[in-house]
């Protein structure tokens, strides 16, 4: 058992931190100018300009439509999505109301990060963005490594006496907030970035709260923590 009771459990990408302003539109001219180089017969700007405007419509699969779109093949729209996928894109701050409202909450809860996504790319995010002793543990997976969230989710549950004493906070319902549904602990949907107008697939995919606001999930943890006090007290 650690020092705190409770944990929770964040996503990276679209929870903690805001991609749609700078990392996506990055991500996505590294993309254009890779499939330029592949050979795409378009300019840069125009496959930037077609792939920011799938994006915003919220479009699964914006590399084969890109390449689809400008005749290009499927060698074209993977050399798209690996150089979406890994291109570094800098230093990009998590904002400072979402590093503030973690450490008001890491009295009462131990904060652990659960990403996917290219190692190296979502280790530099995490590098840059948060100070070392905020979070009690860090998980960065591959996409094509086997690991998966739901497995991390419950090794915290298994670290923590069950589900019942873990949150996962995400936003993606296929992903993290199935995964948490899944193991029975609380889940909350932030419905913010790329993800935020795709509809629940299945029951599993529904989130115990949603919000539109990552800085409502402080309420909602308190509130977690108020009506779990019974079964603390019953536990010890
Ligand atoms: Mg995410």
């Amino acid at each position: 058992m650690t020092e705190a009771s409770f944990a929770v459990v964040w996503d990276l990408d679209d929870t903690l931190l805001d991609t749609s302003t700078e990392i996506i539109p990055r991500s996505h001219l590294a993309a254009a100018t890779a499939m330029v180089e592949a050979g795409l017969n378009a300019t840069i700007e125009e496959i930037h300009a077609y792939r920011m405007a799938l994006a915003a419509q919220g479009a699964q699969g914006i590399d084969h439509l890109t390449a689809s779109r400008f005749g290009g093949s499927i060698s074209v729209a993977n050399a798209g999505e690996r150089a979406f996928l890994s291109t570094d894109v800098g230093f990009v701050p998590v904002a400072a109301p979402v590093i503030e409202m973690l450490r008001r909450l890491r009295p009462r809860v131990e904060h652990h990060l659960l990403t996917v996504g290219n190692t190296q790319r979502q280790i530099a995010k995490c590098h840059y963005g948060f100070d070392d002793d905020l979070f009690s543990s860090v998980h960065v997976l591959s996409p094509s490594h086997s690991m998966s969230k739901l497995a991390i989710l419950q090794c915290v549950a298994d670290c923590y006496g069950g589900p019942q004493r873990v949150i996962a906070v995400g936003d993606r319902p296929d992903a993290e907030i199935s995964a948490a549904n899944t193991l029975g602990m609380t889940s909350i949907r932030v419905r913010t970035g790329e993800h935020s107008r795709r509809e629940i697939a299945s029951p599993l995919e529904m989130a115990t709260h949603v919000v539109h606001d990552i800085l409502l999930v402080e309420e909602l943890i308190n509130s977690f923590l108020a009506s779990s006090e019974n079964a603390r007290i019953d536990d010890f």
